[in-house]
């Protein structure tokens, strides 16, 4: 009798690696969630804990990990900035010793190996739309360095476990991605206009609100990672994951407050540092391995508006605003 698929999710009880969990779940697969929870929650998981196939191990990935698995998708690693600059330090040393301690992983049980990586690799780009062969524009020293830099060496890590021990490796580059499950106090923007339009405060925009982002629905970003993970030994990546429809943050604030019903002003902010102007995915190779984004930015903001206003519903509205004060000076980077 065959064994079933034995899957790690680093940084499964986060926004994206919950809604991975279900899915290969449903798959039929045997899942080891490992997280330390310092932006993950239980509640994204609670739902499947008690499941025979799920497994939860808290644990942190800039430590060695011993656990027999066919596939690892590697997804531990703070993702918003308000989050991710924090503790910068703890950001890079994440993507780096995490990077090494699953690939080392990967090594022992010749699994094959997913990274989630980033369309911040590609910085504040002077492309437009980035291909995957566009080598970017990253501040090696601003504040977003110790993400974007800390993506870029397990990049390098992982094509480097490649050429150098024949590793099966995969990478995607994902994009700007949103859906139900994002914390109220993430501090991007899809989850910033929605929270402020719920809770009638201003919706903040920077700069003129021209600057453009491409936004992914939660379920078809997932799906993009399950079919990179099955595509066969020679296809490594990277590949851009996410949505190619482009949308500038007033015409985004404008759908939000309509959708919502809201009655809240914009309030205009300065532009942060090392804002990009402009984010789009040349999707050419996803769409050659047979995936491509489904889900409308209405019908995608429908469904998290939906959460959000589940979450509004629990959480006292004083608290939001605390939080969200605490990090104003950062709400602002998208
Ligand atoms: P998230 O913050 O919701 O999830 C990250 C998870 O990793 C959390 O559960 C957190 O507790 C866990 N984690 C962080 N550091 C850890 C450590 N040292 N050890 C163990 N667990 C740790 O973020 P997300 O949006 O779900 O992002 C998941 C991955 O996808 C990240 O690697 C991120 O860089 C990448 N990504 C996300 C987006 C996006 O738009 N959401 C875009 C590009 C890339």
């Amino acid at each position: 009798m065959s064994r079933e698929r034995r899957v790690l999710v680093t940084g499964g009880a986060g926004f994206l690696g919950s809604h991975l969990c279900e899915k290969l779940l449903g798959q039929g697969a045997h899942v080891i969630c490992v997280d330390n929870f310092c932006t993950g929650a239980t509640a994204n998981i609670a739902h499947l804990d008690g499941k025979t196939r799920f497994q939860l191990i808290e644990h942190d990935v800039c430590l060695p990990l011993d656990v027999e698995v066919d596939e690892i998708y590697n997804l531990a690693c703070p993702a918003s900035p308000i989050h991710y600059q924090r503790d910068p330090v703890r950001t890079t040393r994440t993507s780096v010793l995490g990077a090494l301690n699953t690939l080392d992983l990967a090594m022992r049980y010749g699994a094959k190996i997913l990274q989630a990586s980033t369309s911040e690799v590609y910085g504040d780009p002077t492309v437009h739309p980035q291909g995957e062969d566009y080598c970017g524009n990253v501040n090696p020293i601003g504040p977003r360095a110790c993400y974007d830099e800390g993506k870029r060496c397990a990049e390098t890590l992982f094509f480097d476990y490649r050429r150098q021990y024949g590793l099966e490796i995969k990478v995607a580059r994902i994009f700007n991605t949103y859906g139900p499950r994002m914390r109220p106090d993430d501090g991007r923007v899809v989850s910033n206009f929605i929270v402020q339009a719920l809770a009638g405060q201003p919706v903040s925009l920077f700069g003129d609100g021209t600057q453009t982002r491409s936004f992914c629905y939660v379920d078809d970003l997932v799906d993009g990672l399950v079919m990179l993970m099955a595509t066969p030994d020679a296809v490594t990546g990277p590949v851009n994951l996410g949505n190619p429809s482009e949308h500038s943050m007033i015409d985004l604030a404008n759908k939000v407050l309509t959708m919502t019903g809201s009655t809240s002003p914009m309030a205009f902010m300065p532009l942060p540092v090392d804002d990009p102007r402009q984010r789009r995915p040349d999707i050419s190779l996803a769409k050659a391995l047979g995936w491509q984004p489904r889900t409308t930015l209405r019908q995608g903001l429908g469904r998290t508006i939906g959460h959000f206003e589940d979450q509004l519903r629990r959480i006292e509205p004083a608290k939001v605003d605390a939080r969200r004060g605490e990090h104003a000076e950062l709400d602002a980077i998208y």
